[in-house]
């Protein structure tokens, strides 16, 4: 009897529950199968006026500073609530629906109608869904010389804060994803320096850069050129120091690999 996982109804089911413990084997087979034929019956004309109604609603929303999906689906009165707004936009967010990022647009409403100006739209936020919702490596094909908290005298705290890359003077250095230059320029022993505040509430922090292309204030998107890697500030040759803070400050640092390859990027 494969119809009868069909109800949906409350009503048929108490119904044929009833039947059940009235245990009159017969009537128990005819009666639901008359009810799911009856849900049959109504599914199709349903979802129709549905398509129907649809074209009127689509619209674009980006995404704010602070917001979350939850937020954006009561402000925007989105009907299925959040849950709906991500099924909607599941290419747009990725595969975390507690992490969007401000300036990523999402489609609310019914994505069915397809007129042309939801078609542009998807066409324009597509490639950043396939870099992992936006995150990036800080500079392309580099290695990793000296690893997070690695022990040693050389570093104020005793140990290595953040990782580096190694990469010769003047590699394009990436914003790791959206998010706010909070700070652009020297910064003592760290020479030329970035930091950018992230949606999540963390910051990322790029130093020794040889020339800085952005500055405080300036939003950046995940992979967007920040400048260019240098030997600037306390440096025994050229290399990138990354690292993932808590607050926009040295000492605040957290594991930078694991943030990234939680963010998708593979390291
Ligand atoms: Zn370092």
């Amino acid at each position: 009897m494969p119809a009868k996982g069909k109800h949906r109804r409350p009503k048929s089911q108490r119904f044929s529950r009833t039947i059940a413990i009235a245990g009159v084997g017969g009537v128990a087979l005819a009666l639901p199968l008359m009810g799911a034929a009856g849900v049959h019956a109504a599914t199709p004309a349903a979802a129709h006026s549905v398509v129907k109604a649809a074209p009127a609603a689509a619209k674009t929303y980006v995404v704010k500073p602070g917001d979350t999906l939850s937020k954006i689906a009561d402000a925007q009165n989105v009907s299925g609530g959040w849950k709906k707004l991500y099924s909607d936009n599941r290419s747009a967010v990725g595969g975390d629906p507690s992490l969007i990022h401000p300036g990523l647009k999402l489609t609310i409403g019914q994505k069915a109608a397809a007129p042309a100006a939801t078609a542009t739209a998807t066409q324009a936020f597509a490639p950043k869904a396939a870099t992992g919702a936006g995150f990036a490596l800080p500079v392309q094909g580099a290695s990793i010389g000296t690893a997070y908290k690695t022990a040693g005298s050389m570093w104020s705290s005793g140990y290595h804060t953040g990782v580096d890359f190694v990469v010769p003077t003047g590699t394009p250095i990436k914003a790791i994803g959206a998010g706010t230059v909070v700070s652009a320029g020297l910064d003592g022993a760290y020479g030329n320096e970035v930091v950018i505040q992230h949606a999540d509430g963390k910051y990322s922090q790029y130093a020794h850069m040889s020339s800085l292309s952005v500055s405080s204030g300036q939003t950046v998107t995940g992979g967007q050129q920040i400048g260019l890697s240098g030997a600037t500030g306390n440096v025994t040759g050229p290399h990138l120091h990354f690292e993932i803070r808590t607050t926009p400050s040295y000492g605040s640092d957290v594991d930078p690999v694991a943030y990234l390859r939680a963010h998708g990027v593979s390291l």
